[in-house]
């Protein structure tokens, strides 16, 4: 079926989800505009309750983005110069970028070829080729719930506690994902989130957050995000940074938390109808088990480089948009290649040239969906 519409679809939509999202987003905003607290006002609060309640966490810090939330918690734990922190090499650049602001060294580790999450077994050989070589000492996991689905826990926790090391879930893509019937959010001691307008949970413009269930690392995070201040304003106890969740930001999130959940069981509805429009003409996403994603993206694999430009030229005709997450694995980018210790990473490199994301989002219409599909199998 070769649809004759060629209408641009959206890859995000904002300006649709602020028309259905009507009158409760601009009584938000009123309301902060009203009592002009903007920084540090009642919103933040309420929101580190609601997102804290949402999965069952002790405590929630609102901060300033994913990337902040990912430095906060890694300054409590005083990672730095001669640590290893071991993290994925298919992810985000801030998952990375984040140790070595603090003088620490990422560690690559490579990720499964189905589920595109971190692969459990490399996770422990490179422990333990960090160890034989005796210059970095290993401190940090970081587990990444990529793409909305969640990493492979129970694996990283016993890897963690083995070998005493502090555990993280970068769970930026994947807050609203539920595994074994419970929402993401307690699966490492630290849990950070964004809110960077093309996550699940968008907010309009940077925000993030840390969920633990530890009270005193949530002071300690409370701190840092202030400048490391005291119990006084101006009693100044560490080296912190200005990491606060901006009043606006936690309004628009308030705003958009009560239809949260309807805009998850959509984009799960999108992904099943891909999944059984596609199937057979390309690679659909493989889901981890005992899970629902929380669609942050949705990526299909192509057979090689040559067959992913194919299609994207020919989606790009029918007005359909595609985009590549990510297009090189980091330990091949130039700021990170030379932290790396030379290792291939031999499926982070070949997803890297072959994958593809389809728009995925509460926004998308039926038909939309349809035209995506038809374009695809073209
Ligand atoms: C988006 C993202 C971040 C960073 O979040 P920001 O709010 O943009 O700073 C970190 N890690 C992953 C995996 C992400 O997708």
């Amino acid at each position: 079926m070769k649809s004759s519409d060629t209408r641009p679809i959206a890859f995000l939509d904002l300006a649709a989800q602020q028309k259905r999202l009507g009158p409760a987003l601009r009584q938000r905003l009123d309301t902060v505009l009203a009592h002009c607290r903007f920084v540090m006002g009642p919103e933040v609060e309420e929101l580190e309750g609601r997102l804290a309640q949402w999965c069952g966490a002790r405590e929630c810090v609102g901060v300033s983005s994913g990337t902040d939330a990912l430095q906060i918690v890694m300054m409590a734990e005083g990672i730095g110069r001669g640590d290893a922190v071991f993290l994925p090499a298919f992810t985000y650049t801030a998952t990375a970028e984040v140790p070595l602001v603090l003088g620490a060294t990422p560690v690559f580790v490579d990720v499964d070829p189905d589920t595109f999450q971190i692969d459990p077994d490399h996770l422990r050989a490179r422990i333990r080729a960090v160890r034989a070589q005796g210059t970095l000492r290993p401190r940090a996991i970081v587990g990444v719930d990529l793409f909305g689905q969640p990493a492979p826990w129970a694996a990283l926790r016993a890897i963690a506690e083995e070998e005493g090391l502090f555990l993280l879930s970068d769970c930026a893509q994947s807050f609203g994902a539920v595994q074994a019937g419970q929402p993401l959010g307690r699966e490492a001691t630290a849990t950070t989130l964004s809110f960077f307008p093309s996550k699940p949970l968008g907010g309009y413009g940077d925000g993030g957050a840390i969920l633990t269930d530890d009270p005193e690392r949530a002071a300690l995070y409370r701190s840092l995000r202030t400048h490391g201040e005291g119990t006084t304003r101006y009693e100044v106890l560490r080296t912190g940074m200005n990491g606060r969740l901006d009043t606006l930001q936690a309004a628009v999130l308030l705003a958009k938390l009560d239809g949260f959940q309807a805009e998850l069981d959509r984009r799960e509805a999108i992904a099943c109808a891909y999944d059984s429009g596609l199937a057979g003409s390309v690679q659909v996403p493989v889901r981890v088990p005992d899970s629902r994603s929380a669609w942050a993206i949705y990526a299909i694999l192509l057979k090689d480089t040559a067959e992913r430009t194919a299609l994207q030229d020919r989606l790009k005709v029918q007005g359909v948009p595609s985009a590549i997450y990510y297009p090189l694995p980091l330990h091949w980018q130039p700021a990170y290649r030379p932290h790396h210790d030379g290792t291939t990473l031999p499926v982070s490199e070949d997803l890297a040239g072959r994958i593809l994301a389809l728009p995925i989002h509460p926004e998308l219409t039926d038909e939309d969906v349809a035209r995506v599909i038809a374009a695809v199998r073209g």
